[in-house]
């Protein structure tokens, strides 16, 4: 049995605890915040309730999975609920769009609204999308990447290599399968799912389309925070001790390098035999251990496109608006532009969650979480904490006097040039800013995704989770195989099967 401490009560540092405690380790989870879950976050105010981080479950087998591993089946603790449409999406000439569940369906909405062919061209890129799923799924997202990334992966095949398509990309796809622009634009979305800019993002980021409509998009009543609560609770029950308010600021090492515990912002030292980091990477190699080839991954990355979310408590209700819509700009490419090169989007695309659920709203209101893709937050001051700056990072100072609140407006205002204007029904607001989101979960930058995927070898360049520092391993967002929810549960996995059994 080995000592563990998990920095971080993330939903992978969650999962990681529960794992190696049901293979019978000693795992106790260090939290610097007062409340598990981490960018899984959860608000509420005057009868308002709201998921201020991930709105969409995908992949629920995954989760399925880390509940049967660690002793008894995900739906006897959670209601989870498939959503149809997954979503609705509004483009700039007005047409609409509503991704039924069903391809079928989905096909014949794309003919019926778009026409040219835009149904048949989608199920064609559909089956390209599902050959890459399937040539990816093992060898990739479920296996640890070590040195050596992309010559190490044993594809099956030559004509896995072909469908992955490595070198090109999500938007060289996207134009030689799908004819219409705004169908175009639709997949483009596939690369924010990481936090990346389709014009750089690999072809085989098709797979999330795959993804998304074979295994359905999905809500949990009550809010997605219950997903975390449930991690939490089955960690605890196969014995994992989680500390609340408990800051890491140092992994300790023996003389010979091999990690020996955490030291804790109280002065307190855990010992531990593994040290298992649900922090971002850019942090653990910035602050809480010295390694060079850590710190040189993460510097090699892109960091993933942070997020501007706004809270709306609204009176009233929004006629047919579905769980999750997206409202499209005409110059996608612009947004792109402006993020990665450290600037507010004027026009950007935006996103709304709208759960028809009573956890979030008063029965005279609708609970909005409103997200755009936004800027990194690079703070302008001296004496900002110190940071593992990545190469080239651009971003802005989100912390500047009215910067939030003038934003808002602007999102506001567009929404209501889009059609969706709820001015008048605002009751109140929140903003939760990419500096917001760096103090509360620790995210460099207030980056969503760690790194991005920009670049035909980007995911390879993770910092991988088995560290050099012998005893130290990496789950979460900014390790492999990636941001999002899935991901970062199969990060955990991956971990568990790399400490091994007690
Ligand atoms: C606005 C937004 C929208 C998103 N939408 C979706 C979505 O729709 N679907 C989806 O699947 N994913 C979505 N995501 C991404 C998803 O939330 C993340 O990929 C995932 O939750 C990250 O989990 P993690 O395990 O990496 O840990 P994190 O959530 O990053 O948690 C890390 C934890 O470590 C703690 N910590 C940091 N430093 C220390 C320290 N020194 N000592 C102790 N503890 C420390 C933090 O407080 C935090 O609790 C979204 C994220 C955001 C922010």
């Amino acid at each position: 049995m080995a000592r563990v401490v998990v920095i971080g009560a993330g939903v992978g540092g969650l999962a990681a605890a529960a794992r190696l405690a049901a293979a019978g380790h000693d795992v106790t989870v260090c939290e610097q915040s007062s409340r598990i879950g981490g960018k899984l976050g959860w608000y509420e105010r005057d009868g308002y309730g709201f998921d201020t981080g991930p709105s969409l479950l995908t992949m629920p087998g995954v989760f399925e999975d880390l509940f049967a591993a660690t002793g008894g089946p995900l739906r006897a603790e959670l209601d989870l609920r498939r959503l149809d449409p997954i979503a609705s999406y509004r483009f700039a000439d007005g047409t609409t769009l509503a991704a039924h569940a069903d391809d079928d369906a989905f096909a014949a909405e794309l003919d019926e609204r778009l026409g040219g062919g835009a149904g048949g061209d989608w199920r064609r890129l559909a089956a390209r999308a599902a050959r890459v799923f399937d040539a990816a799924e093992g060898p990739f997202l479920s296996s640890p990447v070590r040195a050596g990334g992309l010559a190490r992966l044993a594809w099956a095949s030559p004509g896995d290599v072909a469908a992955v398509a490595p070198g090109r990309s999500l938007r060289g796809l996207g134009r030689s399968y799908l004819r219409d622009p705004r169908l175009r634009m639709l997949l483009d979305r596939y690369a924010t799912y990481s936090g990346s800019d389709p014009r750089r993002a690999p072809a085989a980021l098709v797979s999330v389309v795959h993804a998304e409509r074979r295994f359905g998009g999905w809500y949990v009543p009550g809010g997605l925070r219950r997903l975390g609560e449930a991690i939490a609770r089955r960690a605890e029950d196969r014995g994992a001790r989680i500390l609340l308010d408990t800051r890491v600021l140092r992994v300790t090492r023996t003389p010979g390098g091999r990690v020996d515990g955490v030291r804790l912002a109280d002065g307190i030292l855990l010992p531990a035999d593994v040290v298992v980091a649900n922090i971002d990477a850019a942090a653990l190699y910035g602050r809480l251990v010295d390694d060079r080839a850590g710190r040189r991954h993460v510097r090699r990355a892109t960091p993933s496109m942070s997020g501007f979310v706004l809270l709306l408590a609204l009176s009233g209700s929004t006629p047919a608006l579905g769980h999750h819509t997206v409202t499209f700009p005409a110059d996608y490419d612009g947004e792109f532009d402006a993020v990665f090169a450290g600037r507010l989007a004027d026009d950007p695309a935006v996103y709304i969650a709208a759960p028809a659920d009573p956890a979030c709203a008063p029965p005279d209101g609708e609970a909005w979480f409103v997200l755009v893709n936004a800027a990194a937050h690079v703070p302008h001051t001296a004496d900002a904490a110190p940071r593992t700056q990545r190469r080239g990072v651009r971003g802005l100072d989100w912390d500047q006097p009215g910067l939030a609140d003038g934003y808002a407006r602007r999102i506001l205002d567009l929404l209501a040039a889009r059609g969706l204007d709820v001015r008048s029904r605002l009751r109140w607001y929140e903003t939760i800013t990419p500096a917001d989101l760096e103090r509360r979960t620790g995210a460099v930058g207030g980056s969503i995704y760690g790194g991005s995927s920009n670049g035909a070898r980007a995911a390879f360049l993770r910092p991988p989770n088995a560290a050099r520092v012998p005893g130290l391993f990496l789950v979460g967002g900014s390790t492999h195989p990636g941001g999002g929810l899935p991901l970062v549960v199969l990060s955990a996995g991956i971990v568990a099967g790399l400490v091994g059994p007690a």
